[in-house]
């Protein structure tokens, strides 16, 4: 199923028009506002001005992309230029682009109408969209509870049916984390296929673009258009993107046989016993449809939390640097020397967890503190990929629960950022390895809160999580059911 070729029907047919469709996007979207705040800001004559040209190349009889004329959303960590992009922080308050990232670029050029950026954790730093400086995002399937982070606004506006599909940013599970607290599916790709370029940096060596979308078809057709090498990315990958839609398939079969590893050390302590049974059943679903599933090892799982909590932050602190009150619009007021508009700006413009990661990261890469930190994390870092890497000689996709909880109260674990961390067990592992992985939907907690399950490629394996995740998705139902948000 596909939301995207659906539209893509009504338009080519021409039962509705692409301006019919821009605009019903925007009312549902600013209906629904008041309750979710998963948009920032709509950027209507943007959308609007998008969807005209798509009529037109219609009504001259041109050939249509799939992705044209689809409402999308976008995290408000990729620049867009001329529309202001503030990385959910004060500091970028006034920041208005002068250019394109390039997953915009390509989305704009594909036709694609965006409605407004999303709404995220400041500086995509937090696992709850709480800690943006402006405005708390709610969860759908219950307003009391968050969406996940950092990409909180962007997985929220799918699952409210805002957006058709949406762009988020994963560092340490940004993508998959919200995706499987709003029930809804978002991958993140192998480090290097999706182009960095314009994206708010925060740990280089770890960020990732990827897709929201209600269905794994949507997804894939989203990755296939914002995938490929961009020589403004020094760490873009020159490879040939598949087709990814295309390569989907209802059923195992052609394959020979698929073989599945469960992760043994992301279940027991900590995991929530409804995410444990949900994803038991799940795999037993795989099972059932054709794949071999086996228990493996990855011994080093654990240390992914640690290492990651040292690395993410040394990368930050280092890549916020430029945030000084002269580059970037925010300035604060009153300093008589520049060391003191420095501080004073920077004291006013970043909120309380970012500053928490500069002054973690500034530490770590501090002399005489560098080799105890953050050295042995990247050592740690090499170990679990090996650990990765050992698991692929037997497997070809890894299985695990994407979170230990289903979400969360908002506010119940904004004064302890350790638990907060915990949130991010099952996701950082993958970025550290800059493997692909995804969260799609595998049922509901008693309270009707989603539950993701989490699936893990190779490099450059993402056909093969698509593929896995379209066959689960054809044999269960998780992808009917809506949030009741009227
Ligand atoms: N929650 C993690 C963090 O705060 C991951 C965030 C992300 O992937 N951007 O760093």
């Amino acid at each position: 199923m596909s939301f995207i070729r659906e539209l893509h029907q009504q338009l080519v047919r021409k039962e509705r028009s692409a301006v019919e469709i821009a605009q019903e996007a925007l009312d549902r979207a600013a209906v629904l506002e008041p309750k979710l705040h998963s948009f920032l800001r709509l950027t209507p004559e943007h959308a609007l001005a998008q969807a005209q040209r798509v009529d037109a190349q219609i009504a001259a009889g041109e050939e249509i992309g799939l992705l044209a004329g689809i409402p999308i959303a976008i995290k408000d960590n990729m620049c867009t230029k001329g529309i202001t992009t503030t990385c959910g922080s004060k500091i970028l308050e006034n920041f208005v682009p002068p250019y394109e990232s390039t997953v915009t670029q390509k989305l704009m050029s594909a036709g694609a109408v965006m409605l407004g950026k999303t709404n995220m954790d400041e500086f995509a730093m937090g696992s709850s969209t709480e800690t943006s400086a402006y405005q708390l995002t709610a969860n759908p399937w219950d307003l009391s509870r968050v969406p996940g982070g950092s990409s909180g606004g962007s997985a929220a506006a799918v699952a409210g049916d805002q957006a058709v599909v949406s762009l988020g940013s994963d560092t340490g599970g940004s993508i998959r984390l919200p995706a499987s607290f709003c029930g809804v599916v978002g991958l993140k790709p192998t480090y290097g296929l999706v182009s960095r370029f314009g994206l708010v940096a925060y740990g280089s060596s770890l960020d990732q673009i990827g897709p929201f979308g209600r269905t794994v078809e949507d997804a894939a057709i989203t990755l296939g258009a914002i995938a490929g090498y961009d020589p403004q990315d020094a760490t873009s990958l020159k490879v040939k993107i598949p087709d990814y839609a295309k390569l989907l398939k209802p059923s195992f079969q052609s394959r020979g046989r698929l073989r599945i590893g469960v992760i043994k050390e992301t279940f027991g302590e900590g995991l929530d016993e409804v995410v444990e049974k949900a994803v038991t059943k799940a795999i037993g679903v795989l099972q059932d449809l054709g794949a071999e599933i086996q228990v493996v090892s990855c011994p080093r799982f654990r240390y992914g939390l640690p290492a990651y909590y040292i690395i993410a932050p040394s990368e930050a602190s280092a890549n916020l640097a430029r945030y000084d009150g002269v580059k970037y619009g925010f300035r604060a007021e009153g300093a008589d020397n520049l060391m003191n508009m420095y501080t004073k700006t920077r004291a006013a413009g970043f909120g309380d967890e970012v500053k928490r990661r500069i002054m973690i990261g500034t530490y770590t890469l501090s002399a005489g503190y560098y080799d105890a930190y953050y050295l042995k994390a990247q050592k740690v870092r090499t170990l679990l990929r090996q650990d990765f890497e050992a698991a692929f000689d037997k497997v070809d996709v890894l299985v695990c629960p994407t979170a230990p909880t289903t979400a969360f109260k908002a506010g119940s674990k904004t004064q302890d950022p350790l638990t907060m961390y915990l949130a991010d067990l099952m996701t950082v592992p993958v970025n550290l390895a800059g493997l692909p992985g995804m969260s799609i939907p595998c049922g509901f907690d008693e309270e009707g809160m989603p539950i993701g399950l989490q699936l893990i490629s190779n490099v450059l394996r993402e056909d093969l999580i698509l593929q896995v995740a379209y066959a689960y998705e054809q044999a269960t139902t998780w992808q009917l059911s809506k949030p009741m948000l009227k």
